[in-house]
């Protein structure tokens, strides 16, 4: 399954719950490039300077780690993605990656307009360990910037600044909605409202999924 939405429209923590429901691996590009830059490894010293600009890494960067990640045994009994793909580019690879055995990709569509975008990302904490998402207003942490679930320091990422996600939304627009109308095309798009409570849009969720 796939989660197409802008910047903060709620995929990650959607896809977090979606992934414990149906027992298969939530696959976070976002997440494995922020693990990479914690890490401090090659990819990361690539994607950093990228990310906090709020501009996409490159296709065939992205390409041969989803490959990697989604030939992993974990990932043989279905997955969700979560960021990817994010080109026309991506998406095409994807279908070569996935083939046609199986169940065909369920593709689903948060829509949150961007307005409303701004405002949930600047109020966004993520968890610096384990990447559990919160809200300061709607869902903080039951103690300040200490993470409920692992208990690591809870921080604004890099990229969750105003400046940023204008561009990210930008990004969005102009690379990635192209590829919901490529799913639309081949009747595989789910489109969901994604403004209200964390539990209401997963309930619109499942019933789309029914
Ligand atoms: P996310 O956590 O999904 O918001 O991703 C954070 C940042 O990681 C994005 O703004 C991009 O810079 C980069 N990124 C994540 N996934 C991709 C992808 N599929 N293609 C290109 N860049 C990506």
């Amino acid at each position: 399954m796939i989660f197409i939405g802008p910047p903060g429209s709620g995929k990650g923590t959607q896809a977090k719950r979606l992934s414990e429901r149906f027992g298969v691996p939530h696959i976070s590009t976002g997440d494995m490039l922020r693990e990479a830059i914690a890490e401090g490894t090659e990819l990361g010293r690539q994607a950093a300077p990228i990310m906090a600009e709020g501009k996409l890494v490159s296709d065939d960067l992205m390409i041969g780690i989803i490959k990697d990640r989604l030939a992993r045994p974990d990932a043989a009994p279905g997955f969700i993605l979560d960021g990817f793909p994010r080109t026309l580019v991506q998406a095409e690879k994807l279908d070569t990656i996935v083939g046609n055995d199986g169940e065909p990709l369920r593709v689903l569509q948060l829509l949150v307009p961007d307005d409303a975008i701004v405002r949930r990302i600047t109020l966004r904490r993520t968890c610096s360990s384990c990447g559990a998402i919160y809200h300061l207003e709607n869902n903080p942490p039951a103690s300040d910037s200490v993470c409920d679930r692992c208990g690591a320091e809870v921080i604004a990422r890099a990229d969750d600044n105003e400046e940023a996600v204008r561009k990210r939304l930008e990004a969005f627009h102009r690379q990635t909605l192209p590829v919901a109308t490529f799913y639309k095309a081949k009747s595989l798009l789910r489109e969901v409202d994604g403004i209200g409570p964390v539990d209401e849009v997963f309930e619109r969720i499942e019933k789309s999924l029914a």
